[in-house]
């Protein structure tokens, strides 16, 4: 149970700047948030803790999350674990629209709903997550995508990556194809080879899984090569951009990765393809040409909308991992500062923290930690804070990581939809 939102809160801070802001003393200020993720759910309750009135639009009536779902492929957790609702979110005093938003009218501070219906705000946060750039890869759109799997967006397309991996036979090759930065979750292409690998071992030990990559490093590299090499020797083949592993054309009918290098053939192929910032975001006019959202790193506001704050994977967040741990940090620290806003009051300049594990095995965890803070209009790295795990830790070590991680995963979904 999560106390219950203090409106008199929330209005006493109204009073004292009633100069200031004084069509705000008379009515609740009114917050939309589009998306009902790590990043909006935190964000529309923790507003709503303020004492604003919320309206949190998303079309889905389950959420179904992403950490862990590289388990799930691995046949290590059913996708139903993965599976959350919006009772409680309703329960804390959050309105929730079961549409997609449409369109955003910055100007007339309004938000369109698919069914036509309209949303006014004072404030508005966009937490869309990304799209999948179906227009970057050539010969991979969403069609292909129902034979060469992303799982980038849990789900369906998570069960049907496990599948195929089911159906493989044993000597099968599994490719991987890993996207340029920025994408979400920088070391998820790597925890899932690792878990694909543990699949493959136990199950089906002649096959091979290759990496084509396009980027020269990866996070945590050191360590999942180490563990590779321990845990899966020979089995994972990493081709970095400089070696060839730029994916460059996709034919999907005979599953053939082309690089510069050469093509490589699949038995599974798991596409993970450029993203952007999910689609309002630039229908709102809140992505630069990049196709993230620029903000202000104190308050998330957007640099280019006023009174849109854009918060989780779709905001560019300087040295921020795009992550379920730093969208969650994110969304509370622009609760504080969309609540301050609405006062009048100045937001207080945030530290934010966030913690990546990885199992490379049920029982072997590793994890890399960072703290942010804005300096020169971006989120940057606190020197000397966060850190990676040790190289040579012994098994025990690992093995409690892996626990961590599973904590980790129940608190933070308990926290944001429980
Ligand atoms: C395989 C994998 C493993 C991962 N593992 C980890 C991990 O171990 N730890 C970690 O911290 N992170 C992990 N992540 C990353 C994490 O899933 C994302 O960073 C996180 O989900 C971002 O949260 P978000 O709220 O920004 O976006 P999302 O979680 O994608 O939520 C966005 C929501 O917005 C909704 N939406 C979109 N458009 C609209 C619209 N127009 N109108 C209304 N609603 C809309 C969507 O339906 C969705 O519910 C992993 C990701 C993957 C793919």
């Amino acid at each position: 149970m999560r106390a219950s939102p203090s409106r008199r809160g929330f209005l006493s801070g109204a009073l004292a700047t009633v100069v200031a802001r004084p069509a705000l003393a008379q009515t609740s200020p009114r917050v939309v948030v589009i998306g009902g993720g790590f990043a909006g759910a935190t964000c529309a309750r923790a507003v709503r803790d303020h004492g604003a009135a919320v309206t949190l639009v998303e079309p889905s009536a389950t959420y179904t999350a992403c950490p862990f779902s590289n388990e799930v492929i691995a046949g290590l957790r059913p996708l139903e674990a993965q599976q959350f609702g919006y009772d409680a979110v309703r329960r804390d005093g959050v309105a929730v629209a079961a549409q997609a938003a449409t369109s955003v009218d910055p100007q007339a501070r309004q938000v369109t709903l698919a069914g036509g219906s309209t949303l006014d705000y004072d404030r508005l946060v966009l937490a869309p997550g990304i799209d999948l750039r179906f227009d970057a890869l050539p010969g991979y759109d969403e069609e292909a995508s129902k034979a060469l799997p992303h799982a980038w967006k849990a789900g369906e397309q998570t069960l049907l990556l496990r599948r195929q991996l089911e159906a493989m036979d044993d000597g099968g090759t599994v490719i991987i194809v890993a996207p340029a930065n920025p994408f979400r979750c920088p070391p998820g292409p790597y925890e899932r080879a690792s878990l694909i690998a543990h699949y493959l071992k136990t199950r089906k030990p002649r096959s091979k899984l290759l990496i084509l990559d396009a980027k020269d490093n990866f996070s945590k590299q050191g360590l999942f090569q180490a563990a590779w090499k321990a845990l899966y020797p020979g089995m994972i083949e990493w081709v970095a951009l400089s070696a060839g592993g730029k994916v460059v054309r996709i034919d999907a009918a005979s599953k053939t990765l082309v690089t510069e290098f050469g093509d490589h053939k699949a038995q599974v192929a798991n596409v993970i393809p450029p993203q952007r910032a999910g689609g309002i975001a630039q229908v709102a006019g809140a992505a630069d040409r990049s196709g993230w959202c620029p903000i202000d790193p104190v308050t998330f506001e957007s640099k280019l909308q006023p009174n849109v704050h854009v918060i989780g994977d779709a905001c560019i967040a300087g040295g921020m991992p795009k992550s379920a741990f730093s969208a969650n940090a994110q969304a509370k620290v622009c609760a504080t500062a969309v609540a301050a806003l609405l006062r009048g009051a100045v937001p207080p300049a945030p530290k934010l923290i966030n913690t990546c594990y990885s199992l490379v095995a049920p029982d072997y965890g590793i994890s890399v930690a960072g703290v942010y803070r804005p300096a020169n209009g971006v989120l940057t790295d606190v020197e000397g804070a966060g850190g990676v795990s040790p190289a040579n830790a012994p098994p025990d070590f690992r093995a409690l990581e892996a626990r961590y991680a599973e904590a980790w995963f129940r608190t933070i979904t308990a926290e944001v939809f429980g």
